[in-house]
């Protein structure tokens, strides 16, 4: 199965499973979205009420600001994939609970795994706190980790939310500052991984 039906059966398989939680009707899943192929994937919260109108993450103001700052580092948003720890809309916006991360979890570990991506950047505590569960946002933003993740390595990149940027200045210009780093890390890990799969090709070469 080619990658973007493996993301549509994800889709469907959510919009099927009785046991998630915050959904009445299959409509109230917000699939991830984006190209199949990225080589970044961005991991935000919960989707909001434009989210859950159009069913498509990240298309409010935080969205909106996220795509300001993509075009900042000329990465076309058609280029990434967006998605969010959960997908669908908790009432007033409120934090995720934790059995709701826990029932999601299951859909975003496949998304990641069909994707394969070189970079993902959390937005946020939650999507941080699955993969760097005892970092502190305010010590790790913008920084690249390699995160063991289902038996491979994967470049992790905190940042902080982007509707925490909207409500607060002085981390709307650190998210600002972070975001022009994610071209040098992409380059980095892409350039790593060519240099790790050299030596194999040189000792078959040999022998
Ligand atoms: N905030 C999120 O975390 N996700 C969205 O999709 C929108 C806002």
């Amino acid at each position: 199965m080619d990658k973007a039906k493996e993301l549509q059966k994800i889709k469907e398989d959510m919009e099927n499973d009785k046991n998630l939680p915050l959904i009445s009707k299959p409509e109230d899943v917000i699939p991830g979205d984006g190209n199949s192929e990225a080589e970044i994937v961005f991991i935000g919260e919960a989707g909001g009420y434009h989210e859950s109108i159009q069913r498509k993450p990240f298309v409010g103001n935080a969205g909106k600001f996220l795509d300001q700052l993509l075009r900042s580092i000329n990465i076309p948003r058609e280029s990434v994939y967006i998605t969010n720890m959960v997908k669908t809309r908790p009432s007033e916006n409120r934090d995720p609970l934790p059995e709701e991360l826990e029932a999601y979890s299951k859909y975003l570990d496949r998304e990641i795994e069909v994707i394969q991506p070189k970079v993902i950047v959390t937005l946020g505590r939650f999507s941080m706190g699955k993969f760097l569960p005892t970092a502190r946002i305010s010590g790790v933003h913008g920084k690249k980790f390699i995160v063991r993740w289902k038996d491979k390595d994967v470049a992790v990149v905190p940042m902080y939310h982007p509707a925490a940027a909207l409500r607060n200045g002085g981390v709307m210009s650190q998210i600002k500052e972070d975001f022009l780093k994610l071209p040098g890390i992409l380059e980095e890990v892409i350039n790593k991984k060519e240099e790790e799969a050299k030596p194999e090709v040189e000792q078959m070469e040999l022998v």
